[in-house]
């Protein structure tokens, strides 16, 4: 059984480009992240093939994950990087990605991020509010920096078909400036002498259902910038959906490429993605510690949890378990972590083979949203993340599973 080009079964073993997971795991223990190079930069080339009719530039969206490896490969590829706070900047320049290609985003940059980002020469800042303007010319001036690229976030008050918490460019989101507000913007441009207005950045949220609040945003980005030759750039973010369901349709990208460039052939364009780019490239493995019958349902007790993954807890979002090795029987189950909480739910009622305690499930699609949103709750050691590399024949340990030393280095005690 084939998932994608890099995650399938091999003889009842799953594996990972050439990677048996078992292996990773017996080596590296559970939970453990592994994320295959090779998906990750196939995604990549995919929608820059998709995208090849305009002049397109790719800024992968480092929220989605920040692993310094991924930044690295993804950056060799040519690819910039979209951040959205000071400590991403940090780890895309530690990534040796050129900070021209480097945008920064964000509804609540602070002064000190501004600084920051200003000092290190990034690309294009993604503007959200009219004081972060005058945050921007009054740091640039400081630093006699004659020119900041600036892409004015426009919310273009259209409702994406997404999960209400990933939904970004309706009235009611605290994201982005209304057209009116960027058109004052624009008419009063002199007060900024170090501000280049050069672009008009877009996202409208996360896991888009359909192409059609997409295209109705660009067109009013490109009505609203008709008036102002100076803008020749569109950021259309990110958004790009992805199937967590085995049986799911997306709307392909091609088509969707398609659809916008008769709309953008005459701008640069550039993109956000994150999620369509490492989220079906990586997995969670997992191993059973219990199986428990109770109130006439079954549960496989895991040691991952939503302290490692919280999109399920978080955004009820479905991602698909499998077994490390296949074997008989179906039992209708629920996967379940030990954090104490009754939301610390991996699965619901999934069809699972018998397990028992010691065998290993893999939370699929588990690339994006996973790692970077881990976290301590429970005193739980953050886990190991594993890259398998581009060539698909080798693996390494990209991040340590956390120590218990680590629990307290900030602490003084
Ligand atoms: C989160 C985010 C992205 C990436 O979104 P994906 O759905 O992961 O592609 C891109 N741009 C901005 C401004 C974001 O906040």
């Amino acid at each position: 059984m084939v998932f994608n080009s890099s995650i399938h079964y091999l003889n009842g073993d799953l594996y990972i480009d050439a990677i048996s997971v078992d292996e990773v795991a017996n080596q590296v223990g559970t939970p453990t992240y592994v994320y295959s190079l090779k998906r990750v930069l196939e995604n990549y080339n995919r929608l820059k093939t998709a995208f090849a009719q305009l002049d397109t530039h790719i800024h992968y969206s480092a929220k989605a994950n920040s692993n310094l490896a991924i930044l690295k490969s993804l950056s060799e590829a040519g690819a910039g990087v979209d951040t959205v706070s000071m400590g991403e900047i940090y780890r895309a320049i530690q990534a040796c990605v050129d900070p021209q290609h480097i945008v920064f985003a964000g509804v609540g940059k602070t002064r000190q991020e501004i600084d920051y980002a200003i000092q290190q020469d990034i690309g294009w800042f993604n503007v959200e509010n009219v004081l972060e303007l005058d945050y921007i010319q009054a740091s640039a001036k400081a630093q006699n920096v004659e020119a900041v690229n600036v892409a004015l976030r426009l919310n273009p008050q259209v409702t994406a078909n997404t999960h209400p918490y990933i939904s970004t460019g309706h009235g009611g989101a605290k994201f982005g400036l209304t057209a009116e507000v960027i058109e004052g913007i624009l008419e009063k441009q002199a007060k900024y002498p170090n501000i280049k207005f050069a672009g008009i950045h877009l996202h409208i949220g996360s896991q888009l259902g359909d192409k059609d609040a997409t295209i109705q945003a660009v067109e009013k980005a490109v009505a609203l910038i008709q008036p102002y030759p100076q803008i020749r750039t569109i950021n259309m973010g990110g958004g790009i959906p992805v199937p967590y369901h085995f049986d799911e349709e997306t709307p392909s990208i091609e088509s969707f490429a398609q659809s916008l460039v008769p709309l953008l052939k005459d701008y640069a364009v550039l993109l956000e993605p994150g999620r369509s780019i490492v989220a079906d490239a990586g997995i969670l493995i997992t191993e059973v510690q219990y199986v428990k019958q109770q109130a006439g349902q079954t549960f496989y007790i895991t040691d991952g949890s939503m302290a490692e993954l919280i999109r399920p807890s978080l955004y009820q979002a479905h991602h698909e378990i499998v077994p490390v090795k296949k074997s008989d029987g179906d039992l209708t189950v629920n996967i379940v972590g030990p954090v104490c909480e009754t939301a610390d739910v991996l699965a619901k009622d999934r069809v699972l083979p018998e397990m028992n305690v010691g065998d290993k499930v893999v939370v699929m699609t588990a690339g994006a949203y996973g790692m970077v949103m881990a976290s301590n709750y429970n005193a739980r050691l953050r886990p190991a993340e594993v890259v398998v590399s581009a060539d698909g024949e080798s693996w390494s340990v990209a991040r340590k599973r956390e120590t218990l030393e680590d629990l307290l280095r900030h602490e003084m005690h």
